[in-house]
């Protein structure tokens, strides 16, 4: 079992690392640290990838844009741990082919789009998901993309990166840290520092859901909070601003209301912004704006401005298809941690475009901006410059192995085929639940859990009632909620329906109908009391009415 109850009264008085924050960052850290042999509890205020990193557009990507400005040790660096992601998790990281549409009045030629695509390959060293081709004609673009604007178009290369579950990236993270024996405990907010002679030994941690207190110390403190790094910051007394973040935003659509067979790069017809149109299942989802954001992190939202921008980049390019408001099921905004034109007035032990890792007086470790494709590689990084830390101020450090991360497979991908054969594991989950799973939920399954589906499986044969759907015409299943429980460290309704399922984005209601159902599926396994259980429906509503709240405005 594998219960947030667990890591709670697994979080000692005394480790090596403490790493604030459970995003990709934060986990990623605290995977790396516990497998080079430091004993690592990671504190998070509410779940696994509730900041950022489940707000994402969810690719593992290169940044084709940064060619544009030739930088291109990022792209080689991205393009590089794209491939290290395919390999430690195949069931969560998959080609997904773009296609970049090229008009009379683009910014750019299609020669030059052409030969950026050969310069984004080379820097891959051709081992790119698939090598890219380019679609010369109207007719070739109208055979791949039927509904896509050909008027004006020059022409369209069609490319290879890759998508994913970007809170499932996390949470898996977090499992395996766990398994290797860290304390990974959600809902437990860092809400001060222990300091000894101005340099930080440790942190206060509060159980968000019962206020109990916990103080740990630590040889290093990273902090690893994304769009709340400088609320942490602050917290050890620094007063300066390392980020300035922006807000992006998603919707989602039927995919028959924007109907796209590759994703598309799409320049936005106001300001040339790029965008994409993400095809996803039965849906396809659009984004992203990029606005200042000032307020509180935990609230950010979409307005309706927002989804007026997207729908009318939508509505150019997929003319025959004038999509609107009513046919927005849902939507998600982040918060970009990108880092301040000016500095905090601390040292920097490591600075690029993407991320930059500062090193305060108190000794505090803090990592700010960064992409969810190159966390891996981050986090290495950063506990790099933990451990240089630790070794001067703690003599007694057992010594560590090298960081072996490009190596090791995430938990689910322990087993999946060489050959990368989704649906040859689908059919083993639908043999594995003694046929009580239909083939969608299997498929499901398989590329959500990947050969941990199995387990589930398994479970399904012994007691086939949990096969049972969420949401009448769905594929997710009950046991995903028992599971989600027991061995997912899942404790709030909304850790059901929006990170560990999904439904919340792909759900025509939120999974508003199968609300009652999940809290009470949760509480029974959680010791919820009736009233917990009531509070828990009211928060997943309130969560469901603040993603709608556009549609209030204007
Ligand atoms: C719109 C958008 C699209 C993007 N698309 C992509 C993409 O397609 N591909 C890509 O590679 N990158 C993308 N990125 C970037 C990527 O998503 C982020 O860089 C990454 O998710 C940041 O992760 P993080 O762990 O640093 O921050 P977060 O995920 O925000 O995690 C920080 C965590 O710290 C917790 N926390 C805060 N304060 C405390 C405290 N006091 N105690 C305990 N916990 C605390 C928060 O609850 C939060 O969960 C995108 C970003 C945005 C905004």
């Amino acid at each position: 079992m594998l219960t947030r109850q667990a890591m709670w009264d697994r979080l000692g008085t005394a480790v090596d690392l403490v790493v604030i924050g459970g995003g990709i960052t934060g986990t990623g850290i605290a995977r790396d640290a516990v497998r080079r042999g430091l004993s690592v509890a990671l504190v998070e205020q509410r779940d696994f990838a509730f900041g950022t990193s489940s707000r994402s557009s969810k690719l593992v990507h290169g940044g084709l844009r940064y060619l544009e400005q030739y930088e291109f040790s990022l792209v080689f660096e991205a393009v590089s741990e794209r491939r290290v992601l395919m390999d430690i998790a195949p069931h969560l990281v998959n080609p997904l082919g773009f296609l970049f549409p090229v008009y009379e009045n683009s910014r750019k030629p299609l020669w030059m789009v052409n030969a950026g695509m050969w310069v984004y390959e080379g820097l891959s060293l051709f081992r790119s998901p698939k090598r890219h081709r380019t679609l010369k004609s109207k007719e070739e673009v109208k055979g791949e993309e039927p509904s896509l604007s050909v008027d004006g178009m020059t022409g369209a290369p069609l490319y290879y990166d890759c998508s994913t579950d970007d809170a499932r990236l996390t949470l898996e993270n977090a499992i395996d840290a766990a398994r290797q024996g860290a304390a990974v405990v959600t809902y437990a907010s860092a809400v001060s520092f222990v300091k000894q002679e101005g340099r930080i030994s440790g942190v206060v941690v509060q159980d968000t859901r019962t206020g109990a207190l916990k103080s740990v110390t630590a040889s290093a403190v990273i902090n690893a909070t994304g769009p709340w790094a400088d609320r942490t910051l602050s917290m050890s007394g620094g007063g300066k601003r390392l980020l300035r973040p922006t807000k992006g935003v998603h919707i989602v659509v039927p995919h028959a209301r924007v109907p796209v067979n590759h994703a598309i790069v799409l320049l936005h017809p106001d300001d040339g912004r790029v965008l994409f149109a993400i095809p996803w299942g039965e849906h396809t989802y659009l984004g992203t704006t990029d606005t200042d954001f000032e307020g509180d992190p935990a609230e950010v939202a979409a307005t309706r401005s927002d989804v007026d921008y997207l729908l009318a980049a939508a509505r150019r390019y997929f003319p025959d298809h004038p999509v609107g408001h009513d046919d927005v099921i849902s939507t998600w905004a982040g918060l970009r941690p990108l880092i301040a034109p000016s500095g905090v007035g601390v040292s920097e032990s490591s600075v690029s475009r993407e991320h930059q890792i500062v090193v305060g007086e108190d000794g505090l470790v803090t990592i700010a901006g960064g992409k969810l494709t190159t966390y891996r590689r981050m986090a290495a990084e950063v506990v790099d410059t933990a451990v240089q830390l630790m070794r001067l101020t703690t003599p007694t450090l057992p010594k560590l192995v090298p960081s072996q991360t490009e190596h090791e497979p995430l938990p689910g991908a322990v087993g999946w085929p060489a050959d990368d054969d989704h649906d040859r594991v689908a059919a083993q989950v639908v043999e594995a639940s003694a046929g009580h799973l239909s083939l969608p939920t299997a498929q499901l399954l398989a590329r959500t859990y990947g050969m941990r589906a199995m387990e589930l499986a398994k479970r399904v044969a012994a007691d086939p009632t949990v096969a049972a759907p969420l949401v009448l015409g769905r594929p997710e299943v009950l046991v995903q909620v028992d599971w989600a429980a027991d061995e997912e460290m899942a404790c709030a309704v909304a850790d059901v329906f929006v990170r560990r399922t999904q439904l919340y984005y792909r759900a025509a209601d939120q999974g508003l109908s199968a609300l009652p159902l999940v809290a009470a599926r949760l509480g029974a396994r959680l010791g919820w009391t009736e009233a917990q259980v009531a509070a828990e429906i009211e928060a997943y509503q309130a969560e469901v009415a603040l993603s709608r709240a556009w549609r209030a405005d204007g």
